[in-house]
């Protein structure tokens, strides 16, 4: 965590429903970074990250929702995947060396990273699934972009290509001979980016006549999302409180409710990005309120949802609103009605919808008798052709492979 976070002054929030985002962005970035990287860059990094825009959708007068799900691959990661990537191929310029990033994933995260670092200069990235244990839809994101991404198939677990990675680190030969980096949502260049689209979110909300500061309700997993709300009200934007609104797997919801912290054994549900035991960024939400749990609470509520109560949420606002939610940003949505029954009924509340729900149609088509609209981008992806070298959850044949790679 950075040692202190700074504020953002008041001009800013004065004027910030005149900015667009990148201007938003950028102020933020600025503000962030200043110190460590020349304005020119860090406003370019910012352009070229935001290719997209996160609009704010009103369902109701209390209800709105912040859709992230216009980037490359369809999943707000690609907002802190994009900028870290832009970054780290900044750092590189001046290295002869090539920088090969490590990446195990289970689905997202992976396509985001691999997207994010796409054609940029300087950087290899070698992704490592396990066959047959993902989506086919994260498999063809994963699999057909080429050039300086490639995807390797590994006949095992998540875990085998964990530890893959994790050997490849702690490797004498390997880091001797190569340049080696992780990309894992623990970086702070990924969080960074993740409190531009909450600055935004106010904008757009003052755009539309309601100057209130709103409670914003975080589908949460990781806690990557919610940190980054949470440094993003630290740096002065007016939220009233954040919402952790978590499926079973609830360490966070716990904590609060308990004051301890227990990690536990991921639970396997429908809004699996969010299936996390011990969320990583436990400590940076700690850290950030000196660990103190009344501290937490005056802008923290959590809740935790059965999958049956994701399910009946996409239902009731397929019903009320004609709005089809992934669902993750159903878990969302059940923090938002939580609060307004428990908490306060009069608060505006914007739920962030973290994934487009024709990511997740396998999930939603059962659930509402519909199929999500397929956008033309991920329509797309679907009828390239994979590309992937397939290898056993061996440590040596892959060794092997990443110094062959480098020869
Ligand atoms: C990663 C992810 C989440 C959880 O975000 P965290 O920052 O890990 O809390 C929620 N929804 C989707 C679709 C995701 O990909």
């Amino acid at each position: 965590m950075p040692e202190d976070i700074p504020q953002m002054p008041q001009r800013f929030f004065d004027n910030i429903h005149v900015l667009n985002f990148r201007e938003i962005a950028s102020a933020v970035a600025l503000t962030l970074l200043g110190d460590d990287l020349p304005a020119d860059v860090i406003v370019r990094i910012v352009d070229e990250t935001l290719s997209f825009n996160t609009p704010l959708v009103k369902l109701d007068d209390k209800n709105f929702i912040l859709e992230l799900f216009h980037g490359p691959t369809l999943a707000f990661k690609d907002v802190g995947a994009r900028f870290m990537a832009r970054l780290m191929a900044y750092y590189q310029k001046d290295s002869s060396e090539k920088c090969t990033v490590l990446v195990a994933t289970s689905g997202d995260t992976g396509s985001a990273v691999a997207n994010g670092f796409y054609g940029v200069e300087g950087i290899d990235v070698v992704l490592l699934y396990p066959s047959g244990k993902i989506s086919k839809i994260q498999e063809q994101q994963l699999t057909t972009l080429g050039k300086n991404i490639t995807a390797i198939e590994i006949e095992g677990s998540f875990d085998d290509c964990q530890d893959l990675v994790k050997q490849a680190f702690v490797d004498d030969e390997l880091n001797d001979k190569m340049m080696l980096s992780s990309a894992n949502s623990i970086n702070l260049a990924r969080l960074i980016p993740q409190t531009f689209y909450y600055f935004n979110a106010v904008a757009q909300l003052r755009n539309r006549g309601y100057n209130e500061a709103p409670v914003i309700s975080v589908p949460s997993g990781n806690l990557g999302n919610l940190s980054a709300g949470l440094i993003a009200k630290r740096m002065g934007l007016p939220v009233k409180s954040f919402i952790a609104a978590c499926n079973k797997n609830d360490s966070l919801t716990k904590y609060l409710l308990n004051g301890e912290y227990m990690a536990q054994k991921t639970k396997h549900t429908i809004s699996n990005a969010m299936d996390v035991g011990n969320p990583s960024n436990v400590v940076r939400i700690q850290d950030l309120y000196g660990y103190a749990i009344p501290f937490l609470k005056q802008d923290l509520h959590s809740w935790s949802f059965f999958d049956e109560e994701t399910r009946d949420m996409m239902r009731k606002a397929y019903k009320k609103y004609n709005y089809i939610l992934d669902p993750h940003g159903a878990v969302g949505l059940c923090g938002a009605e939580k609060y307004h029954k428990m908490i306060d009924d009069d608060d505006i509340i914007i739920t962030v919808e973290t994934a487009h729900p024709a990511k997740f149609g396998d999930i939603v088509e059962p659930v509402l008798g519909i199929k999500p609209p397929m956008p033309e981008r991920l329509e797309k992806v679907l009828h390239l052709e994979k590309k992937a070298i397939r290898m056993g959850a061996d440590f040596g044949v892959f060794k092997e492979y990443l110094l062959g790679r480098n020869a």
